[in-house]
């Protein structure tokens, strides 16, 4: 069984779907995939991960404002945000974190939100979905102050060296790699991966960007993380069947949801 670890439904290009998320679901899961994390990017994108998971069995919501929102101006309202962090099918609080990679410009306000969205991941025990680029100091202050390391998170798309890696690992969180592992150039974010225990490792997609190869540059789609999956668990010198499985718990063990379908 696969699991896409982090993708957002509600941004995916449909137009070989005639439109539809269902039609894209049901090709995704006869490709194999067994769950997905629906990640919301700002409160009317989380309201639509919630009725999605409604929906789909399969579909786990994650609530939050992504740091790089459109020219933030309030910061998101903690008490809203707990209100639809603590709403059925949700097992995850954020996108949330640090990115000074594309805007520098607003830290104040990333780092402010992060905060919230961390106090509200520790009153309701649920995991944080964190983005992190060219911020380790920054992440890490935020994670080792307001972060229950009994209930951690994931960094997603990690593309930081070993040694946040292991930093984060010790706070209690995963560690998912998403298609930019596959990139020709990637050799030092390979190198990091293998190194991740196996206990500690997620994949995704983050469709509809950052598609892995032999898709890169075209749309991205949740079943694609079969490509990542074979990446990462050839770095780990795994059988597919074996490191899908591995995979599989780690995922229902962090989000705390049953997978739906037996295991082989
Ligand atoms: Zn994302």
């Amino acid at each position: 069984m696969l699991i896409d670890s982090h993708c957002h439904p509600d941004r995916l290009d449909l137009s070989a779907y005639d439109g539809s998320l269902d039609a894209l679901l049901t090709e995704a899961r006869s490709a194999g995939l067994g769950a997905l994390l629906a990640v919301g990017i700002d409160l009317e994108s989380s309201r639509e991960m919630i009725r999605l998971a409604a929906r789909h069995a399969d579909l786990h919501a994650s609530v939050g404002v992504h740091p790089l929102q459109e020219r933030p101006t309030a910061l998101p309202d903690e008490d809203l945000l707990l209100e639809l962090g603590a709403s059925t099918g949700v097992v995850a609080i954020g996108e949330t974190g640090i990115d000074r990679h594309y805007d520098s410009d607003n830290l104040d306000w990333q780092r402010e939100s992060f905060r919230i969205h961390a106090r509200v991941a520790r009153r309701l025990g649920k995991p944080l979905v964190v983005h992190s680029r060219d911020a380790r100091a920054e992440t890490l202050e935020v994670l080792r102050e307001a972060v229950d390391p009994e209930v951690g998170g994931v960094l997603h798309c990690f593309t930081e060296n070993w040694d946040m890696a292991r930093a984060a690992i010790e706070l209690g969180f995963y560690i998912s790699f998403s298609g930019i592992v596959t990139f020709r150039n990637a050799g030092e974010l390979r190198d990091v991966a293998a190194r991740v225990p196996l206990d500690r490792l997620l994949v995704e997609t983050d469709a509809p960007w950052l598609a892995p190869v032999p898709f890169r540059g075209k749309t991205n789609r949740p079943q694609y993380v079969a490509e990542v999956a074979r990446c990462v668990a050839a770095l780990h010198g795994l059988g597919q069947a074996e490191f899908d499985e591995r995979i599989a718990a780690n995922f229902s063990s962090l989000f705390g949801v049953e997978l739906a379908v037996a295991q082989a």
